[in-house]
Parts: C-alpha cells; structure tokens; sequence
C-alpha cells in the first residue's frame, strides 16, 4: 500500500470512528456524514445510504434520518468500534466469564480467571487468563462484536476454554456421563449450553451449571 492511500485509510477510519461515536453520544455532525458519504463513493462504494447522503440537500435532512443513515453507512463499510469504542461489550464479557467460571472446578481449575485484551491480534480480541497465569486463546481470539450478545459471548468463551484446555492436555472435558463423549460450547435457542452429539444431540448442562450436571450422574 503507498503511503499517500494508507495515509488516507487511516483518515477515513477516524472519521468512521467520529460519526460512529457522534451516533452513540447523540452528538452527530451531519458534515462529517457527507464528508464519509463522499469518500466512500470516491473509493466506489456506492450503496444506497452512500448515494442519499451525497445526494441530498443536508439542510433537509432531520437529525434522526441522518442518524439513521450514518448507521446504514456504518454496517454498509463493516465498522466495527472494537471495545476501545464500545467499552460495554467487555462488561458483557467480563459478566460471561463469571458464568462459565462456575465450571472451571469440574475440570480441576481453580481461583479467578480474567479477560486478558490481545492487543497485538488484529482485529483487538479477547483471550482468557487463568489465576495460574495460563493464557487460553486457541481458536482464536473473542472478537469485540461477539459480546454484543451475552448468549454468544458466553458461548465463545466457552469454547476457547473447551478448545484451549482441550489442545493442551488431550483430557476430553467436559464428558458427557451418558454417552462417553466430549460435550461442546454451542448456542441453542438463544441459550449457552454444553452440547453432547450423544444419541442425535442433547443439552448436558447450560454454561455455568455443569457441576449439578455431572454431579448427578457421578456414581456413589
Ligand atoms: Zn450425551
């Protein structure tokens, strides 16, 4: 990339990042929209948002259609505010992590783990530490747009715990005690559950109540 179009990706951004939180904070400068509508079309994307705001008059356009627009704008070109900009999705995750901990000593792990921001993947994503100081993040990274949903973020979460503990030690956790087999984190109506394929596929437990699970089934 030259310097002169990296120079300019990057003013863009800014200027994704300015309307974006013009939207947020009820603070938005319409001329900042057109100034966006404008370079997007410069760069060929001509989506409909795109072509009202460059076409019409800003003077006739409410406050809350240009909101409205600059939203469109936004999912149009993939903005994402990350959680530098929408810092609630790591309130969402940090809330996740306190539910899925609940599991952590059926697996013989104790103490508190923590959100632990990656700052050098890119896109920023979210792995997790453990009180031992053990980085789980295979599979990648929670990705900020995950935690706009607290039934996704806790099954994300779940997953990398699952996968990252499960790449490390080949111990299947947690095991399903009807079938023998490894349950999975997977998002079922709406809900985060550890998922057994056993017999066509059943809930063993939600995240964050396996012990009652496997606790019943534990022989005496
Ligand atoms: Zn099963």
């Amino acid at each position: 990339m030259s310097d002169a179009l990296a120079e300019y990706e990057a003013d863009t951004e800014q200027l994704m990042r300015r309307v974006y939180l013009g939207v947020r904070e009820g603070s938005l400068d319409p001329q900042d929209v057109v100034t966006l509508a404008c370079e997007l079309l410069d760069r060929f994307h001509h989506t409909d948002a795109v072509l009202e705001v460059v076409e019409r008059n800003p003077a006739e356009v409410s406050q809350a259609e240009m909101t409205a627009l600059a939203l469109r704008i936004l999912a149009d070109v993939g903005f994402d505010p990350g959680f530098d900009l929408a810092p609630e999705r790591l309130e969402t995750l940090r809330a996740a992590l306190g539910i899925v901990a609940r599991d952590l000593p059926t697996r013989g792990i104790k103490g508190k783990p923590e959100i632990e921001i990656l700052e050098d993947w890119f896109p920023v994503g979210a792995g997790v530490r453990l009180a031992d100081g053990e980085r789980l993040t295979w599979g990648g990274p929670i990705l900020p747009h995950m935690c706009d949903d607290p039934a996704t973020a806790l099954t994300g979460l779940a997953i990398l715990i699952q996968e990252s503990l499960l790449e490390r030690t080949w111990q299947v956790w947690p095991e399903c005690p009807h079938h023998g087999l490894g349950a999975h984190g997977s998002e079922r109506e709406s809900e985060a559950v550890w998922w057994c394929a056993g017999d066509g596929g059943h809930i063993l437990a939600p995240v964050g109540e396996l012990a009652r699970a496997l606790g019943r089934h534990r022989p005496t």
